[in-house]
Protein backbone atom coordinates (compact mmCIF):
# COMPACT_ATOMS: atom_id res chain seq x y z
CA UNK A 1 0.00 0.00 0.00
CA UNK A 2 2.42 2.18 0.70
CA UNK A 3 4.17 2.49 -3.23
CA UNK A 4 2.30 5.85 -3.06
CA UNK A 5 5.44 7.12 -1.22
CA UNK A 6 7.81 6.42 -3.54
CA UNK A 7 9.82 9.36 -4.81
CA UNK A 8 8.40 11.84 -1.75
CA UNK A 9 10.78 14.40 -0.17
CA UNK A 10 10.58 13.49 3.76
CA UNK A 11 12.02 15.44 6.64
CA UNK A 12 12.77 13.40 9.76
CA UNK A 13 13.86 15.58 12.70
CA UNK A 14 15.49 13.63 15.62
CA UNK A 15 16.74 10.79 12.83
CA UNK A 16 20.05 9.88 13.62
CA UNK A 17 18.94 7.66 16.36
CA UNK A 18 16.64 5.48 17.78
CA UNK A 19 12.96 5.93 16.04
CA UNK A 20 13.73 8.67 14.23
CA UNK A 21 16.55 7.06 12.52
CA UNK A 22 14.17 3.67 11.90
CA UNK A 23 11.86 6.36 10.65
CA UNK A 24 14.37 7.47 8.13
CA UNK A 25 15.57 4.08 7.20
CA UNK A 26 11.61 2.84 6.65
CA UNK A 27 10.72 5.81 4.24
CA UNK A 28 14.17 5.34 2.39
CA UNK A 29 13.24 1.71 2.11
CA UNK A 30 10.19 2.60 -0.26
CA UNK A 31 11.96 5.08 -2.34
CA UNK A 32 11.69 8.51 -0.21
CA UNK A 33 14.47 10.68 -0.48
CA UNK A 34 14.81 11.62 3.35
CA UNK A 35 16.51 14.82 5.18
CA UNK A 36 18.13 13.57 8.20
CA UNK A 37 18.43 15.81 10.47
CA UNK A 38 20.43 15.70 14.03
CA UNK A 39 22.18 18.33 15.90
CA UNK A 40 25.40 15.85 15.62
CA UNK A 41 26.43 16.06 11.88
CA UNK A 42 28.66 13.20 12.10
CA UNK A 43 25.73 11.24 13.90
CA UNK A 44 23.49 12.10 11.00
CA UNK A 45 26.13 11.68 8.30
CA UNK A 46 25.74 7.67 9.28
CA UNK A 47 22.23 7.01 9.07
CA UNK A 48 22.58 8.72 5.17
CA UNK A 49 25.52 6.44 4.57
CA UNK A 50 23.54 3.49 5.92
CA UNK A 51 20.73 4.62 3.23
CA UNK A 52 23.24 5.61 0.57
CA UNK A 53 24.57 1.95 1.15
CA UNK A 54 21.01 0.01 0.94
CA UNK A 55 20.60 1.75 -2.65
CA UNK A 56 18.26 4.48 -1.37
CA UNK A 57 18.99 8.45 -1.06
CA UNK A 58 19.32 10.94 1.68
CA UNK A 59 21.31 13.97 2.93
CA UNK A 60 22.23 14.82 6.23
CA UNK A 61 21.61 18.45 7.96
CA UNK A 62 22.87 19.47 11.69
CA UNK A 63 19.52 21.26 13.02
CA UNK A 64 18.40 22.24 16.56
CA UNK A 65 14.62 21.79 16.48
CA UNK A 66 14.48 24.47 19.71
CA UNK A 67 16.16 27.35 17.10
CA UNK A 68 13.84 28.82 14.75
CA UNK A 69 16.53 29.48 12.30
CA UNK A 70 18.40 25.96 12.31
CA UNK A 71 14.50 25.24 10.75
CA UNK A 72 14.15 27.64 8.55
CA UNK A 73 16.89 26.77 7.44
CA UNK A 74 16.47 22.89 7.46
CA UNK A 75 13.44 23.58 5.12
CA UNK A 76 15.32 25.32 2.80
CA UNK A 77 18.16 22.59 2.95
CA UNK A 78 15.59 19.94 1.69
CA UNK A 79 14.02 21.94 -1.18
CA UNK A 80 17.22 22.98 -2.03
CA UNK A 81 18.20 19.28 -2.31
CA UNK A 82 15.49 17.04 -3.04
CA UNK A 83 12.98 20.17 -4.81
CA UNK A 84 10.35 20.29 -2.28
CA UNK A 85 8.89 18.78 1.05
CA UNK A 86 6.21 16.27 0.92
CA UNK A 87 6.12 14.94 4.65
CA UNK A 88 7.63 16.21 7.64
CA UNK A 89 7.76 13.69 10.65
CA UNK A 90 8.56 15.84 13.69
CA UNK A 91 10.04 13.11 15.70
CA UNK A 92 12.93 14.49 17.71
CA UNK A 93 12.87 14.80 21.56
CA UNK A 94 14.40 14.00 24.94
CA UNK A 95 13.29 12.20 28.17
CA UNK A 96 15.37 13.27 31.36
CA UNK A 97 13.52 12.16 34.28
CA UNK A 98 13.40 14.65 37.58
CA UNK A 99 10.52 14.37 40.20
CA UNK A 100 9.00 17.60 40.87
CA UNK A 101 10.62 19.58 44.08
CA UNK A 102 13.84 18.65 42.34
CA UNK A 103 13.11 19.42 39.11
CA UNK A 104 14.79 22.72 38.03
CA UNK A 105 12.56 25.49 35.41
CA UNK A 106 15.60 24.97 33.30
CA UNK A 107 14.64 21.16 32.92
CA UNK A 108 11.15 22.16 32.70
CA UNK A 109 12.01 24.62 30.07
CA UNK A 110 14.67 22.38 27.81
CA UNK A 111 12.06 19.41 27.78
CA UNK A 112 9.26 21.83 26.70
CA UNK A 113 11.79 23.44 24.34
CA UNK A 114 12.85 20.61 22.47
CA UNK A 115 9.70 18.34 22.39
CA UNK A 116 6.93 21.05 21.87
CA UNK A 117 7.91 23.90 20.83
CA UNK A 118 10.33 22.10 18.16
CA UNK A 119 7.14 20.70 16.74
CA UNK A 120 6.00 24.50 16.61
CA UNK A 121 9.53 25.70 14.93
CA UNK A 122 9.46 22.90 12.61
CA UNK A 123 6.34 22.88 11.09
CA UNK A 124 6.15 26.21 10.78
CA UNK A 125 9.65 26.45 8.75
CA UNK A 126 8.10 23.72 6.44
CA UNK A 127 4.98 25.53 5.86
CA UNK A 128 5.37 27.11 2.95
CA UNK A 129 6.75 23.89 1.01
CA UNK A 130 4.29 21.69 2.27
CA UNK A 131 1.14 23.96 1.23
CA UNK A 132 3.03 24.55 -2.43
CA UNK A 133 2.67 20.36 -2.85
CA UNK A 134 -1.30 20.26 -1.75
CA UNK A 135 -0.90 17.39 -0.31
CA UNK A 136 1.62 17.51 2.44
CA UNK A 137 1.39 15.04 5.50
CA UNK A 138 3.07 16.21 8.66
CA UNK A 139 3.99 12.93 11.91
CA UNK A 140 4.40 13.99 15.22
CA UNK A 141 6.28 11.46 17.50
CA UNK A 142 4.46 12.12 20.92
CA UNK A 143 3.96 8.95 23.48
CA UNK A 144 1.60 6.89 25.71
CA UNK A 145 3.16 9.33 28.37
CA UNK A 146 1.73 12.48 29.04
CA UNK A 147 -2.29 11.92 26.58
CA UNK A 148 -2.06 8.51 28.18
CA UNK A 149 -0.18 7.36 31.25
CA UNK A 150 2.44 8.93 33.58
CA UNK A 151 5.32 7.84 34.91
CA UNK A 152 7.10 9.45 38.17
CA UNK A 153 9.66 11.80 36.90
CA UNK A 154 8.25 13.02 33.45
CA UNK A 155 5.61 15.55 34.29
CA UNK A 156 7.59 17.52 32.10
CA UNK A 157 7.77 15.03 29.57
CA UNK A 158 3.76 14.21 30.03
CA UNK A 159 2.88 17.54 29.44
CA UNK A 160 5.19 18.24 26.64
CA UNK A 161 3.54 15.16 25.19
CA UNK A 162 0.14 15.62 25.77
CA UNK A 163 0.92 19.41 24.57
CA UNK A 164 1.99 17.81 21.23
CA UNK A 165 -1.52 16.68 20.22
CA UNK A 166 -3.62 19.44 21.35
CA UNK A 167 -1.15 21.77 18.63
CA UNK A 168 -1.95 18.35 16.35
CA UNK A 169 -5.47 19.20 16.41
CA UNK A 170 -5.72 22.88 15.83
CA UNK A 171 -2.57 22.80 13.11
CA UNK A 172 -5.09 20.19 11.34
CA UNK A 173 -7.98 21.93 11.21
CA UNK A 174 -5.97 25.30 10.06
CA UNK A 175 -3.58 22.87 7.41
CA UNK A 176 -6.97 21.19 6.27
CA UNK A 177 -7.67 23.56 3.23
CA UNK A 178 -4.17 22.99 2.37
CA UNK A 179 -4.50 19.51 1.71
CA UNK A 180 -2.23 18.58 4.68
CA UNK A 181 -2.52 16.26 7.13
CA UNK A 182 -1.49 16.07 11.20
CA UNK A 183 -1.17 13.36 13.08
CA UNK A 184 0.27 11.46 15.72
CA UNK A 185 2.08 8.27 16.69
CA UNK A 186 2.17 7.12 20.04
CA UNK A 187 4.99 4.73 20.70
CA UNK A 188 5.15 2.67 24.22
CA UNK A 189 8.46 1.77 25.34
CA UNK A 190 10.39 1.33 22.12
CA UNK A 191 14.10 -0.29 22.24
CA UNK A 192 16.19 2.92 21.29
CA UNK A 193 19.45 4.48 22.43
CA UNK A 194 17.32 6.91 24.56
CA UNK A 195 15.47 3.80 26.16
CA UNK A 196 19.09 1.96 26.84
CA UNK A 197 19.71 4.79 29.12
CA UNK A 198 17.54 4.03 31.40
CA UNK A 199 19.12 1.05 32.58
CA UNK A 200 18.29 -2.76 31.84
CA UNK A 201 16.07 -2.88 34.73
CA UNK A 202 13.96 -0.43 33.33
CA UNK A 203 13.74 -1.74 30.11
CA UNK A 204 12.93 -5.24 32.18
CA UNK A 205 10.49 -3.94 34.50
CA UNK A 206 8.63 -1.79 30.76
CA UNK A 207 8.81 -4.90 28.88
CA UNK A 208 6.74 -7.52 31.92
CA UNK A 209 4.26 -4.63 31.51
CA UNK A 210 3.40 -5.08 28.16
CA UNK A 211 0.73 -7.92 27.19
CA UNK A 212 3.04 -8.76 24.16
CA UNK A 213 5.78 -9.06 26.62
CA UNK A 214 8.56 -7.14 24.61
CA UNK A 215 9.85 -3.70 24.04
CA UNK A 216 8.63 -2.52 20.42
CA UNK A 217 10.95 -2.02 17.65
CA UNK A 218 11.84 1.04 15.76
CA UNK A 219 9.57 -0.29 13.15
CA UNK A 220 6.68 -0.89 14.31
CA UNK A 221 6.98 3.15 14.93
CA UNK A 222 8.08 3.44 11.52
CA UNK A 223 5.83 1.30 9.40
CA UNK A 224 2.61 3.81 11.27
CA UNK A 225 4.53 7.04 9.82
CA UNK A 226 4.69 5.30 6.89
CA UNK A 227 0.66 5.04 7.16
CA UNK A 228 0.20 8.25 7.64
CA UNK A 229 2.26 9.83 5.17
CA UNK A 230 0.47 7.38 2.33
CA UNK A 231 -2.31 8.75 0.20
CA UNK A 232 -4.39 6.06 1.11
CA UNK A 233 -4.36 8.16 4.91
CA UNK A 234 -5.58 11.24 2.72
CA UNK A 235 -8.72 11.35 4.89
CA UNK A 236 -7.06 10.88 7.96
CA UNK A 237 -6.01 13.84 10.07
CA UNK A 238 -5.69 14.91 13.33
CA UNK A 239 -5.50 11.51 15.02
CA UNK A 240 -3.37 9.59 17.10
CA UNK A 241 -2.08 5.96 17.02
CA UNK A 242 -1.23 4.17 19.94
CA UNK A 243 1.75 1.69 19.42
CA UNK A 244 2.83 -0.19 22.80
CA UNK A 245 2.39 -3.91 22.83
CA UNK A 246 -1.06 -3.02 24.28
CA UNK A 247 0.64 -1.49 27.42
CA UNK A 248 -1.68 1.13 28.28
CA UNK A 249 -4.17 -1.64 28.63
CA UNK A 250 -4.10 -3.48 31.85
CA UNK A 251 -6.48 -2.31 34.63
CA UNK A 252 -4.09 -4.11 37.52
CA UNK A 253 -0.93 -6.62 37.66
CA UNK A 254 -3.81 -9.00 37.70
CA UNK A 255 -4.64 -8.43 34.58
CA UNK A 256 -1.30 -8.73 33.17
CA UNK A 257 -1.75 -13.01 34.71
CA UNK A 258 0.09 -11.94 38.06
P1 LIG B 1 16.95 8.83 21.13
O1 LIG B 1 17.31 7.43 20.84
O2 LIG B 1 17.50 9.50 22.34
O3 LIG B 1 17.28 9.74 19.84
C1 LIG B 1 16.95 11.11 19.88
C2 LIG B 1 17.25 11.74 18.55
O4 LIG B 1 16.82 13.12 18.57
C3 LIG B 1 18.73 11.76 18.20
O5 LIG B 1 18.86 11.68 16.80
C4 LIG B 1 19.17 13.13 18.69
O6 LIG B 1 20.36 13.53 18.02
C5 LIG B 1 17.95 13.97 18.30
N1 LIG B 1 17.74 15.20 19.05
C6 LIG B 1 17.65 15.37 20.40
N2 LIG B 1 17.48 16.67 20.69
C7 LIG B 1 17.45 17.34 19.51
C8 LIG B 1 17.31 18.70 19.15
N3 LIG B 1 17.17 19.68 20.07
N4 LIG B 1 17.32 19.04 17.84
C9 LIG B 1 17.48 18.08 16.89
N5 LIG B 1 17.61 16.78 17.16
C10 LIG B 1 17.60 16.41 18.46
O7 LIG B 1 15.34 9.01 21.26
P2 LIG B 1 14.15 7.98 20.90
O8 LIG B 1 14.00 7.05 22.02
O9 LIG B 1 14.34 7.46 19.53
O10 LIG B 1 12.91 8.99 20.92
C11 LIG B 1 12.53 9.69 19.75
C12 LIG B 1 11.16 10.29 19.95
O11 LIG B 1 10.24 9.26 20.33
C13 LIG B 1 11.09 11.34 21.06
O12 LIG B 1 10.18 12.36 20.69
C14 LIG B 1 10.55 10.56 22.24
O13 LIG B 1 9.88 11.38 23.16
C15 LIG B 1 9.60 9.64 21.53
N6 LIG B 1 9.29 8.42 22.29
C16 LIG B 1 10.24 7.47 22.54
C17 LIG B 1 9.90 6.32 23.24
C18 LIG B 1 10.88 5.22 23.51
O14 LIG B 1 10.50 4.25 24.18
N7 LIG B 1 12.09 5.27 23.01
C19 LIG B 1 8.58 6.17 23.74
C20 LIG B 1 7.64 7.16 23.48
C21 LIG B 1 8.00 8.29 22.75
P3 LIG B 1 21.32 14.71 18.58
O15 LIG B 1 21.48 14.47 20.06
O16 LIG B 1 22.59 14.61 17.80
O17 LIG B 1 20.60 15.99 18.28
Amino acid sequence: MFASLAGRAVIVTGASKGIGRGIALRFASVGCQVLVVARTQGDAESVVAEIGAAGGRARAFAGDVTRQADMQAMAGAAVEAFGRVDVLCANAGIFPAAPLGAMSEAEFDAVIATNLKGNFLAVSACLPALKARGAGRIVLTSSITGPVTGFPGWSHYGASKAGQLGFMRTAAIELAPFGITVNAVLPGNIATEGLAGMGAEYRAAMAASVPMKRLGSVDDIANAALYFASDEAAYVTGQSLVIDGGQILPESLAALGG
